[in-house]
Order: C-alpha cells, then sequence, then structure tokens
C-alpha cells in the first residue's frame, strides 16, 4: 500500500468518519489499521497492538479466523444475493434463524433480519407499535427508553438513544420517545447505597407509565449493561423491578443485546446473566463477530403470533443477506463447538476480573467494574469523593485514550470512562499485557494531567 502519510493524506481529504472531525485527522493522521489475528492489530507501520474493544465491541471470536471467509466465499459462489421479500427466502436465512431461536432464551423463536443493529432497531418501533396497533390499541406507541443509552445511528434508533450530543444534533428524538434516568450509581448515585439507586432508578419507569398513561406506553428499549455509555453495570436491584414493572403495565421489553449478546457478558446472551425476560431482543455485532454486517430483532412466541397475522410493510434489501447469514452461522458454529463463550465465561472472566479490578489502586482511577468481558473504569481527580473533573467531559477520558494507544492498547473512552470489551478469545498472558499497559497508559496520563493543571475537581 501506499506510505502512511500519503493514506492519512486521502483520508482526511475524502473520507468523513463518524464522531471525529476530520480537521483533526487533517492534523494528526487517523491511525490506518492493514491486518489482524487474534487480539492483535497491525498498523500501516507494521506496529502490533492489543484490541481490547474487539473492533467496535463486535469481534468476539477474535480476528484472522479462515473458516469465515471460506463460508464467505462458498456462498458467494453459490447464491451471492437474493431477498427475503414477498414469498421467497432461501437457505442461510432459514437456517440461522432457526440456530437463533435455539440458542436465544425463553420462548423467543423468530427473527426478523435488518443489515445493523441501527436498521434492528428501528424495526423494533415500527414493529411494537404495529403489535399494539393490530391489537386494537393504535395510541400504545410511546417507547420509552434510557438517558445515555446507545440504540443505533439512523433517526429512529438515535431517538431512542439518550447520549445528548446525539440529540443536539439533526433535531432528535422524534415524537413519543419518552427517557428516563439511567442506573449509574458511581456518577449519579449520591449518598444512596447501590441498591437502593437500581431500584430507585427502575421505579422512573413506572412513574413514566403513569404520567404518560399505560394506554399510550408500548415498549421499553435497554441495553442490559449500557456499552457505549461507558460500560455502566446496573445495581443487581435494577433489573427484576424493570421487569416486574413491565409485567404489570404489560409493556413490551426490548433487550438491546447488540452487545451483550454472544457472550460478552459470559453468557451467551445479556439477558441471561441479569434474569431479564425480554419480548424482544436486538442482536448484531457479535452475530458475526464483524465479519459481515448483519443484525436483527429475535422476538417472543406471543409478538410473532401477533405479526405473522399481519402484513409488516417493512424490510431492509439485505435484511437476512445470504452471505452475511452463512458468516454468521459459521461464527455461531465455532463459538458453539469450541465452547468460546462458556470458556470465556468460567475462566478469562474471573482472571480478567481480578487483574482489571487491580487498576482502581491507580490515582486516576474512582472504580473499576466489569462483568464477563465487558468492563470499565472512572476517572477522577478525587478518589474519596467521586467526584468529575472541573475540564470539560471527555478531556481526561481523551488523554488516556492517546496514551493507551502510544503503549499499544486500544480502550476507548465515553467521556471520562475508559472502556473494554476484547474478543473472547483473549489469553491470560494477553490479559495481563492488556492490563500492564493501561496501568502504563494511566501513570503517563496522571502525570500530563497533573502536570497541565487538569487533576481539580468539578
Ligand atoms: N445498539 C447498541 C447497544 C449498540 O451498541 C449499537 C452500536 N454500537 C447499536 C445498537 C447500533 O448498531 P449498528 O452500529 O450496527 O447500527
Amino acid at each position: 500500500h501506499m506510505p502512511t502519510a500519503e493514506l492519512q493524506a486521502l483520508d482526511a481529504a475524502h473520507h468523513m468518519h463518524p464522531f471525529t472531525t476530520n480537521n483533526e485527522l487533517a492534523e494528526k493522521g487517523a491511525r490506518v489499521i492493514t491486518r489482524a489475528k487474534g487480539v492483535t492489530l497491525t498498523d500501516s507501520e507494521g506496529n502490533d497492538i492489543l484490541d481490547a474493544m474487539a473492533g467496535l465491541w463486535c469481534v468476539n471470536l477474535g480476528y484472522g479466523r479462515p473458516e469465515l471467509a471460506e463460508a464467505a466465499m462458498r456462498q458467494m459462489q453459490e447464491l451471492p444475493y437474493y431477498n427475503t421479500f414477498f414469498m421467497t427466502t432461501h437457505v442461510p436465512a432459514i437456517a440461522l434463524s432457526a440456530k437463533l431461536a435455539e440458542l436465544a432464551p425463553g420462548n423467543l423463536n423468530h427473527t426478523f433480519f435488518a443489515g445493523s443493529g441501527s436498521e434492528a432497531n428501528d424495526t423494533n418501533i415500527r414493529m411494537v407499535r404495529t403489535y399494539w396497533a393490530e391489537l386494537g390499541k393504535p395510541e400504545k406507541k410511546v417507547i420509552i427508553a434510557r438517558h445515555n443509552g446507545y440504540h443505533g445511528s439512523s433517526v429512529g434508533s438515535a431517538s431512542l438513544g439518550g447520549m445528548k450530543p446525539m440529540h443536539a444534533q439533526g433535531g432528535l428524538p422524534i415524537p413519543d420517545m419518552h427517557h428516563i434516568g439511567q442506573p449509574y450509581w458511581y456518577g449519579e448515585g449520591g449518598d444512596k447505597s447501590p441498591e437502593e439507586f437500581g431500584l430507585e432508578r427502575a421505579q422512573e419507569l413506572e412513574a413514566a407509565i403513569n404520567e404518560l398513561g399505560e394506554d399510550r406506553v408500548a415498549a421499553f428499549i435497554a441495553e442490559p449493561i449500557q456499552g457505549a455509555g461507558g460500560v455502566i453495570i446496573p445495581p443487581s436491584t435494577y433489573w427484576p423491578e424493570i421487569q416486574r414493572i413491565c409485567e404489570k403495565y404489560e409493556i413490551l421489553l426490548i433487550a438491546d443485546e447488540v452487545i451483550c449478546g454472544f457472550g460478552r457478558t459470559g453468557n451467551w446472551f445479556g439477558s441471561q446473566t441479569f434474569g431479564i425476560r425480554p419480548d424482544i431482543m436486538t442482536i448484531a455485532k457479535g452475530l458475526s463477530s464483524g465479519y459481515a454486517p448483519i443484525g436483527g430483532s429475535i422476538v417472543s412466541d406471543e409478538v410473532a403470533k401477533v405479526m405473522d397475522a399481519c402484513e409488516f410493510v417493512h424490510g431492509y434489501t439485505y435484511s437476512g443477506h445470504p452471505v452475511a447469514c452463512a458468516v454468521a452461522l459459521e461464527n455461531l458454529r465455532i463459538l458453539e463447538e469450541e465452547k468460546i463463550v462458556e470458556k470465556a465465561g468460567a475462566e478469562t472472566a474471573p482472571y480478567l476480573k481480578e487483574k482489571w479490578q487491580g487498576l482502581a489502586d491507580h490515582p486516576l482511577v474512582g472504580e473499576a467494574v466489569i462483568e464477563g468481558l465487558m468492563g470499565s473504569i472512572a476517572l477522577t481527580p478525587d478518589k474519596a469523593s467521586r467526584a468529575a473533573f472541573a475540564a470539560d467531559a471527555g478531556t481526561a477520558g481523551y488523554v488516556v485514550r492517546e496514551a493507551c494507544f502510544a503503549n499499544s492498547l486500544v480502550m476507548r473512552h465515553t467521556g471520562d470512562r475508559m472502556v473494554i470489551s476484547p474478543p473472547l478469545v483473549i489469553t491470560k498472558s494477553e490479559v495481563d499485557t492488556l492490563v500492564e499497559r493501561a496501568w502504563r497508559a494511566l501513570d503517563f496520563a496522571h502525570k500530563k494531567l497533573s502536570d497541565d493543571g487538569l487533576m481539580k475537581a468539578a
């Protein structure tokens, strides 16, 4: 390939990136990733980097499995594309929907395919409203979601999300969306115990239903653990109370498993980790380990019964794309046969947890939490008070992220929380490397923030 500097110049000139400014790209140059194997990325300069983010929470299986490339090639030769509209279907979509029915908990036995998590959540918005309309309740269309949740970037899914900058740009949310508080004890719990606070935040759902009117609320959507919002692990009291409220008021419960699904939290689905019984699950990312773009909504027998009887005027050209389905099936076959989810949950997760929690001893770290292979740390200028920084949120997080990069480690920041979600195949010695590099990056960032006078509480 071309020299890195030329690639970076072309990139900044012509390639509009999500979630960054091209001016910054022009100034600093993006890191060009050229290859990857296992948990290790290689950039255009030949540097190896430990990917503690599994790409973008996707690559649960790890990079470079030839079987997935072979599955894609076989399918491309046999039938590269056909649709699943009207009265046609094909083998990969049939096989994948049957496999998902087997893997998904409870009576979640029916999948509507999409090309991504955003598309799947757009499907969910229309599906829950259609479901209630079919049952003679067309006024039930409000969807309750949470502040700081993330459900995608399309107009519908970004309206479900509650990350402020997304709503500020482009005039979101669309009507009939309502947001309640997040169960973020460390940042918002004050003097309450995590259990008290978890319960209180769950009860905001009941208050919202009462305020909006039971007959207007269609569904509640949430991630079992908020991912993009900073890996916010809810207190133990949260999900049982949410479940109780949804059942009491007959509100459909949508678990957005785009990040939590396919082994991330130590079980096949985050819903299993937290005892959630959703009516609909959103899936994407780990479904194909990112090797092909695919998402979907897995719905319960009850929801499917109503939807089966109506024409759902909704579908994407790539709903159930045969190549993506073939790749997803191969990914699931390997995850199952090599017991990757079980091993990650039983062996890697406890090891990583012990090491990760050690980071809480660092002077820049307020808490270090983890569930399965999904963890985060809160950066703080003052450990004792859990204080936020006086500087703009994200200033410290950015410094740590860059320091990680300089230490050959990809970690992401959300505001001033650092998050990880390494591929499930990460070994114990790679876990050691991850935590060593994180510690070194924190040391460097701590010094820089101190030198720059930024270790000040808000
Ligand atoms: N839901 C959740 C929980 C996500 O984390 C994401 C992506 N980060 C999405 C939905 C959207 O998925 P996609 O980017 O594939 O559209």
